[in-house]
C-alpha cells in the first residue's frame, strides 16, 4: 500500500487560524493579561490574506470573476500581496494602484508576485484624479472582465473578518476577553471582530488606533469630518483622509491616537522584548497599549486581545533602519549591539 503524502493543495489552506500569544516583557507591570493575535502567521505575512481570499472566492461563487480576469485595486501593500499572491495561485492578473508613501520594499514584493503597479502621489486629496483611489477606478473601468475590490468600500472586507478573524479570538480565548485593540485602517479588522464579539458578550470593549494626521478618531467622537485633522504621517495602513464605509462605527467604543515616532520605536521594542519582529502598525498597537495603560482603564482581571496586522520584514529600510530613524529625527537608544566591522 502507497504512504499517503501529506501535502496541501496550495499556500491558500493556511489563511486564517493565526496564533494568539501572550505579551510578556512589553506590557510588565499593566494590570490584567494581554494577548496578541501574530497575523503575520499568514501565508501571505498579514491579515489582509483574509480579506483577498473572501472577496475573490465571493466573485467566483458569483461567477463575477472568470479566468483571466483582472483584480484591480488601491492598496499600502498588504491588501495588494494577498491579492497578487491569491491571483498567481488561481490565474488571475492583478493590477495596484500604489500609494507613494509605501515603502520599496512593499512595492518590489507586489511586482515580484507578478502584480501590475501604479505608483501614485500620496500628498494629493481622495478627488484628484492622480489620488489611487481614482487611478483604480479608472483602470477597472477602463478593463472588461476587472473585479474592483475597493476595500475601503466593501461590506466583504468586514464580513471576512467578522467570519474569521473575530470568531478565532472568541474561541481561542473561550470568550473570556474584556478588551479588543485593533489598528483601524479600512476599519474592516476592528468592525468585523467587534460585531462578532460584541454580538456574543456587548460588555467587551472595542478600541479603534488612529494616527495623528488621520481624521478618523474625531469622526468617531462628533460625527464631523474635519479636513484640519489631515496631514500626512508616516506610519503606512493606519488612519485615513476619508471615512471608509468599511468602519462600523456603532461597534466601537473609542478611539485612541499615536504618532509615527512612539510607534516606531514600539515596534523596535516588541522586537527587542517579545522576540515579535512585526510591523509599523504593530508598533503602534504596543504604544497603544502603554497610552490606555497610562489611563488606567485596564484592571487585574482584565484580558486584553491585540491584533498585530503584519511582518517586520515588510519596513527593513523604514523603522528598522537607524539610518531612516535618525533621518525623521526619531531618537533611538543606544543598545550594546552596535555594528562591528571585523577587518
Ligand atoms: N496595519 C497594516 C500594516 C495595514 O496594512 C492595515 C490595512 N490598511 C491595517 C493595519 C488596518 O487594518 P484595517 O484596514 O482592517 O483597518
Amino acid at each position: 500500500m502507497k504512504e499517503k503524502i501529506e501535502a496541501s493543495e496550495s499556500i491558500l489552506e493556511f489563511i486564517g487560524n493565526t496564533p494568539l500569544v501572550r505579551l510578556n516583557k512589553v506590557v510588565e507591570g499593566f494590570k490584567g493579561l494581554f494577548y496578541a493575535k501574530i497575523e503575520a502567521f499568514n501565508p501571505g505575512h498579514s491579515a489582509k490574506d483574509r480579506i483577498a481570499l473572501h472577496i475573490i472566492e465571493t466573485a467566483e461563487k458569483k461567477g463575477i470573476l472568470k479566468p483571466g480576469s483582472v483584480i484591480v485595486e488601491t492598496t499600502s501593500g498588504n491588501t495588494g500581496f494577498s491579492l497578487a499572491m491569491i491571483a498567481m495561485i488561481k490565474g488571475y492578473k492583478c493590477i495596484l494602484a500604489v500609494s507613494d508613501k509605501s515603502s520599496i520594499d512593499k512595492i518590489d514584493m507586489l511586482r515580484a508576485m507578478g502584480a501590475k503597479v501604479y505608483l501614485c502621489p500620496a500628498k494629493v486629496s481622495a478627488e484628484d484624479p492622480r489620488s489611487y483611489y481614482n487611478v483604480a477606478k479608472k483602470i477597472h473601468e477602463d478593463t472588461p472582465n476587472s473585479v474592483y475590490i475597493n476595500q475601503y468600500f466593501n461590506e466583504l472586507n468586514v464580513e471576512a473578518h467578522y467570519l474569521t478573524t473575530g470568531k478565532e479570538i472568541w474561541e481561542q480565548t473561550k470568550g473570556t476577553l474584556t478588551h479588543f485593540i485593533a489598528c483601524s485602517g479600512t476599519g474592516g479588522t476592528l468592525s468585523g471582530v467587534a460585531k462578532y464579539l460584541k454580538e456574543k458578550n456587548p460588555e467587551i470593549q472595542v478600541i479603534g488606533i488612529d494616527a495623528y494626521g488621520s481624521a478618523i478618531q474625531k469622526y468617531h467622537e462628533t460625527g464631523e469630518f474635519d479636513e484640519n485633522e489631515i496631514y500626512s504621517y508616516r506610519i503606512e495602513g493606519l488612519g485615513k483622509n476619508l471615512i471608509p464605509t468599511t468602519t462600523k462605527f456603532e461597534y466601537i467604543d473609542r478611539y485612541v491616537k499615536v504618532n509615527d515616532e512612539n510607534s516606531a520605536l514600539s515596534a523596535r521594542e516588541l522586537a527587542l522584548k517579545e522576540g515579535l519582529f512585526m510591523g509599523y502598525t504593530s508598533g503602534s498597537v504596543i504604544q497603544a497599549l502603554k497610552q490606555l495603560n497610562e489611563e488606567n482603564i485596564f484592571d487585574k482581571n482584565s484580558r486584553v486581545v491585540v491584533i498585530l496586522p503584519d511582518h517586520g520584514s515588510r519596513y527593513l529600510s523604514k523603522i528598522y533602519s537607524d539610518q531612516w530613524m535618525n533621518d525623521q529625527g526619531f531618537v533611538v537608544e543606544k543598545l550594546d549591539n552596535e555594528l562591528i566591522v571585523v577587518e
